[in-house]
């Protein structure tokens, strides 16, 4: 049988590259292997993302090259899933004739059937069905190839109970459901037994991961994966504020796999907007959560997700926001200007901020935001810190470690939280150092950047 290939692009967060790889999985029993080539693909498959207007429009903007290239390739499949298919079901076919199959998000475990009945059939299909159940739609990964990565996701629950009400995940979503924990132990474990050193449990809202199944919480979820032997870290996102727990906070003070670092998106620092944006907390109770966890993880790095120009925010809001990225002093900020989504409640709400105006403020915490985090990065110099190194730095002069070239081989890894160390290894040349990957090693920083910070692995390169 021929092998057929499928390319896969993925838009939107870390549950989207999760499930696009899910995708790349699935589809290997029935035949197709992924190519980077576009125009040799038998198969086109975009997962995408509709929480901001501009990711929507980057899916519709692929799926018209990919047009062009079916208009010549009639053969060609194309494929859309994730949440703008959820949302806008078969719609889509309208707006994009060449499209062959619309699936939503609870609908990529039956992908493989539908690709085969499109090679038989050229009929559409569309499966936005969301009744079923999440293990029914998750196939973790059994055989999986790690090659030189370290580091993978793996989906604890999806779905919203939250609505916020600029976003569209509880629609498109569906209500919040989560995987029983022994299929997520057994899927890490796999992981690690080919592998991989470091997994980050994804998650919309995994502060309340297994409440309403009655299983085990979060923070005895994060013991039970503490605990599989080879793992070297633990990361997660994405926790929603007001779920925030002390027993969470425990956790990472406790836990010695669990890096010291959390995603804590506040959104606004406006207690007016948070209220409209159906929030559940104050900027006196987020800042309260910010303060038990660094008074219990002294070394803890906040990050955060940011929306200027929402409907009806007021310079003074702003102001507000300013006063609690001041306070909070972030280690990092995802920030975005307000857009309207179909189908999100804020959509109706006025007055609306003009778009020059959320450029302006968008502008101004970015800005912020980086002043904060060189003058936190300067305060790392002469540090020794600890670093899972990732592989070789994209500033790598050479990737031979040979020594007589007389080239640096620059390694690349981040901290317990989120920073991004680039490094060199004086310490042991020749082949050793190829061993590096995939290890703990402490890391003397020597010099601060924006965005990364810059050091030398100490004399004999002692691993943790
Ligand atoms: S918590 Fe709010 S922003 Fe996050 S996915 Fe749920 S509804 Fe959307």
């Amino acid at each position: 049988m021929k092998e057929k290939k499928v390319y896969i692009y993925t838009i939107g967060c870390q549950m989207n590259v999760y499930d696009s790889e899910q995708i790349e999985n699935l589809l290997q029993p029935v035949n197709y292997s992924k190519t980077d080539s576009l125009e040799h693909a038998d198969l086109i498959i975009v997962n995408t993302c509709s929480i901001r207007a501009k990711a929507e429009e980057k899916a519709f903007s692929f799926l018209g090259r990919a047009s062009q290239i079916k208009n010549k390739n009639h053969q060609l499949i194309i494929g859309i899933g994730g949440c703008v298919a959820q949302q806008e079901g078969e719609k889509i076919f309208k707006r994009v004739p060449q499209v062959d199959i619309v699936f939503g998000t609870r609908a990529i475990g039956r992908l493989p059937k539908h690709v085969t009945e499109i090679e038989k059939n050229r009929e559409r299909i569309v499966d936005i069905d969301m009744s079923v159940s999440l293990e029914d739609d998750l196939y973790p990964i059994t055989d999986y190839q790690t090659g030189t990565d370290i580091s993978k996701f793996v989906t604890i629950m999806r779905g919203c109970d939250n609505f916020c009400t600029y976003c569209v995940v509880p629609y498109v979503r569906g209500r919040e459901t989560s995987r029983v924990p022994e299929a997520i132990i057994s899927e890490i474990e796999n992981l690690v037994s080919n592998g991989i050193k470091e997994v980050t449990l994804l998650g919309q809202n995994v502060n309340s991961y297994g409440k309403k199944e009655g299983w085990c919480s979060f923070p005895d979820l994060l013991s039970k994966v503490n605990d599989i032997d080879g793992l070297k870290r633990i990361r997660f996102a994405t926790s929603h504020p007001k779920d925030l727990s002390d027993e969470l906070i425990q956790a990472i003070a406790s836990l010695d796999k669990l890096v010291k670092h959390i995603h804590l998106p506040v959104q606004s620092g406006s207690d007016r907007i948070l209220k409209k944006m159906n929030r559940h907390y104050t900027k006196e109770i987020y800042i309260d959560k910010v303060n038990r966890l660094k008074k219990a993880v002294p070394n803890v790095e906040i990050t955060t997700d940011m929306i200027v120009g929402f409907p009806g925010e007021s310079k003074d809001d702003f102001e507000e926001t300013i006063h609690l990225m001041k306070t909070v002093q972030f280690d990092g900020l995802f920030a975005f200007k307000y857009s309207d989504r179909p189908d999100a409640p804020a959509e109706s709400f006025m007055p609306k901020v003009y778009e020059a105006e959320k450029k302006d403020r968008l502008k101004i915490i970015l800005d912020l935001q980086e002043t904060i985090t060189r003058s936190k990065h300067q305060e790392e110099i002469g540090k020794i810190k600890e670093i899972l190194v990732e592989g070789y730095s994209k500033h790598s002069e050479t990737k031979s470690t040979e020594p007589s070239t007389g080239k640096k081989v620059q390694w690349t890894g981040r901290t317990s939280g989120i920073t991004i160390v680039n490094f060199i290894d004086d310490s042991k040349p020749g082949q050793e150092n190829e061993k590096l990957t995939g290890q703990m090693v402490k890391i003397k920083i020597e010099k601060a950047f924006s965005h990364s910070l810059w050091g030398k692995k100490n004399t004999n390169g002692y691993t943790i």
